[in-house]
């Protein structure tokens, strides 16, 4: 599939940030839980140690109390004061009987049992249990569980929830009351668990450790995202700017032209789409240099920036051309504009003087695809021609229509000239004299599978413009030297045949012998061929002209000067160009008031070209009157609608034969 702009610049694009953002997401989680669990795994590791050792204390001293009774209250207390490294580590004991009614405490603290805590007290029954409470800041919190885990769990709980760090050091007591059975009665020891910071070294340690890990990862991902955003950014500036002014891209204007486009629909404003070109800036370059061209595009941009509003869009496209997009509210407004924007540009250069080419294409409402109307903007300043600088050229249907044609006539050119869809025409040239046919001249006409019978005047100027005019010619060319090469063979009696030689020949130095070859692959005598060139040809490489006519003319061709006095005629090239024919244009003998006149340079013209000893064609002779003036003019020959229309080699063989 192909792909379009879009996808491009999409690819160019495409560094998502996402990833990096879910990744420095994911592993802060990951580490954090890891370093969570094994942080607090060691430290519940350290306060059950604690723990355990608390209830290994309050078992041995609830084992002295395995023989205590009422009577023996004091010989009890004695030996139990005896054990003062036992009692030492505990702050206090409490003896209940089986009723659960205190009968011994080592300093009368007996814990505070309400209600609630009774009932669960009592439940606790098997010996392997052990009911716990817990005091924490003068607060009691009773909890009875299977295992030490869940026990060291709320005592660490509590120790984190209100801890300050006491005068022994200890960041926090835990003062547990652990119950043990003795025989009918139950001992209670309240055991002090002092927790030190050292206690807690390798899990703090270990914190740290977890803490710099996770931090380098933190600041990695960072990092990179940080350069992934900066590098995005740089690729944007990169995508949409001009490199030659520095300022937006082709890309941004389509970009940004959309977006204005599509927002004047709901705004309901009115845009217009221009085209603006110097013209002649490849000359600019030749004279100055590219450099100083660039230069001149990019003060164009700078003089052009400042014409255009916040709601407006323009950039440099190519070359020296430049796309804007124009708010206006009136024809003549946005005409008044154009004039002080080529004004704008004008000044760039005191001194030179520019030219612009300006096309417009004037917006429908729910328009938007800015390069497509940019490009009718484009067509209709193409279409304007050179001739029209300054002035503004406005798109219409016509000129697209025309832009169609063209791209189908290229389409279809080289498949034409293999099917051998171009036809040759001829159109005989009759002798005033004796008035029998004294020569022809080739014509082409496109027999198009579609489009019918396409005259030369809707291909010939395009395939001047392409270049194929000058396979066309070749052609024609050799289709000529065929049909004289076979007409030859048949013994007919060979008048000279005129094929027409586009002025785009000239830039080759060897066109002659180019004709000369193509000619001579059917050995037909070269003075039965004759070439028209038009004057503007000229205009071009007067040396390669000339030298070529020279070379023709030597090899026997008849070489004729077509449409002489159309267009910018110069009797100069008759003074230089040695010929052998001249065809007056038919424009002398069009229009009723210049007749006179044109008659009259007419036989000037004859009787100048008889004097330089060339023959004389007349072209475009409609009627009888021409045909007598012509012939009275000592014109020698005639070609025009009033003998013949062009007409198939085969009909003109059977018409003329000879
Ligand atoms: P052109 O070379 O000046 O050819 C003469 C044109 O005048 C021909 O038009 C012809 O049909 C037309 N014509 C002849 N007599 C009369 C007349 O009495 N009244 C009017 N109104 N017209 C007359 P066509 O065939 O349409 O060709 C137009 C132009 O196309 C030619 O002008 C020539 O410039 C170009 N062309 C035609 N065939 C070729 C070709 O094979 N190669 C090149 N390079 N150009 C060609
Ligand atoms: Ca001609
Ligand atoms: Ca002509």
């Amino acid at each position: 599939m192909r792909k379009t702009k879009e996808d491009r610049i999409k690819k160019l694009k495409k560094k998502h940030i996402w990833p990096s953002v879910v990744g420095l997401i994911v592993i802060l989680f990951v580490f954090t839980i890891i370093m969570a669990v094994a942080v607090g795994m060691s430290a519940m590791d350290i306060v059950n140690k604690k723990l355990a050792d608390s209830s290994r204390r309050s078992e041995k001293i609830a084992g002295l109390f395995v023989d205590y009774n009422q009577e023996s209250a004091d010989e009890i207390t004695q030996m139990v004061l005896s054990h003062v490294d036992v009692l030492d580590e505990v702050e206090a004991v409490a003896v209940y009987d089986a009723e659960r009614k205190p009968i011994w405490s080592s300093n009368d603290k007996y814990p505070a049992l309400d209600d609630s805590i009774q009932m669960e007290f009592l439940t606790v029954t098997d010996a392997e249990r052990v009911g716990v409470l817990i005091e924490q800041d003068d607060e009691q919190i009773f909890t009875v569980d299977d295992g030490m885990i869940v026990l060291a769990e709320d005592a660490f709980k509590h120790i984190f929830s209100s801890s300050t760090i006491n005068e022994t050091g200890a960041f926090a007591n835990i003062k547990l009351w652990i119950v043990t059975d003795a025989d009918d009665k139950e001992v209670m020891v309240l055991n002090n668990i002092p927790m030190y910071f050292q206690d807690f070294m390798m899990a703090g340690v270990c914190l740290i450790l977890c803490g710099i890990l996770i931090a380098i990862f933190v600041i990695y991902y960072l990092i990179s995202i940080i350069s992934m955003v900066s590098g995005m950014h740089k690729t944007n500036k990169v995508i949409y700017t001009d490199v030659m002014t520095g300022g937006d891209n082709w890309l941004s204007f389509i970009k940004k032209g959309t977006g204005l486009l599509k927002k004047s629909k709901r705004s309901g404003r009115k845009y217009a789409v221009l085209h603006l070109e110097m013209l002649k800036y490849r000359s600019f370059c030749t004279c100055f240099g590219v450099s100083k061209g660039e230069e001149l595009i990019e003060s164009l941009y700078r003089a052009l920036k400042g014409e255009v509003t916040h709601s407006e869009v323009m950039a440099h496209q190519e070359n020296a051309a430049f796309g804007l997009l124009l708010e206006y509210t009136e024809n003549s407004q946005l005409e008044e504009r154009i004039e002080k924007i080529q004004n704008t540009m004008s000044s760039v250069l005191p001194g030179i003087k520019m030219y612009f080419g300006v096309g417009v294409y004037l917006v429908q409402p729910g328009e938007n695809d800015v390069e497509q109307l940019y490009n009718n903007a484009m067509i209709a300043c193409e279409m304007s021609g050179e001739e029209t600088e300054g002035k503004i050229a406005y798109f219409d249907v016509e000129m697209n229509n025309q832009k169609l044609w063209e791209r189908k006539v290229e389409d279809d050119m080289e498949r034409a000239l293999i099917n051998r869809e171009f036809q040759v025409y001829l159109q005989p040239k009759i002798s005033t004299k004796e008035e029998v046919l004294g020569g022809a001249e080739a014509l082409v006409r496109w027999i198009n599978p579609t489009e019918g019978f396409i005259p030369p005047n809707r291909f010939i100027p395009i395939f001047e413009k392409n270049g194929f005019i000058l396979k066309l010619d070749d052609y024609m060319l050799e289709e000529i030297a065929k049909v004289q090469a076979g007409w030859l063979a048949e013994g007919r009696t060979l008048v000279p045949i005129s094929v027409n030689v586009s002025r785009a020949h000239f830039t080759r130095e060897d066109l002659a012998e180019h004709i000369c070859a193509i000619v001579d692959k059917y050995q037909v005598p070269h003075d039965v061929i004759e070439l028209e060139l038009t004057e503007s040809a000229f205009f071009d490489d007067k040396k390669v002209l000339l030298n070529t006519v020279q070379k023709l003319r030597k090899a026997g061709f008849q070489v004729s000067m077509d449409d002489f006095g159309a267009g910018y005629s110069s009797l100069n090239s008759l003074k230089e160009l040695k010929i052998d024919v001249l065809k007056i244009d038919a424009d002398f003998f069009r229009g009723a008031e210049a007749e006179e006149r044109g008659l009259f340079i007419v036989s000037k013209v004859i009787e100048l070209a008889k004097k330089l000893n060339m023959k004389i064609v007349a072209e475009g002779i409609e009627s009888k009157e021409q045909v007598e003036f012509l012939t009275g003019q000592d014109c020698d020959l005639i070609q025009g609608y009033f003998y013949a229309k062009p007409m198939p080699v085969a009909e003109f063989a059977q018409k003329y034969s000879v």
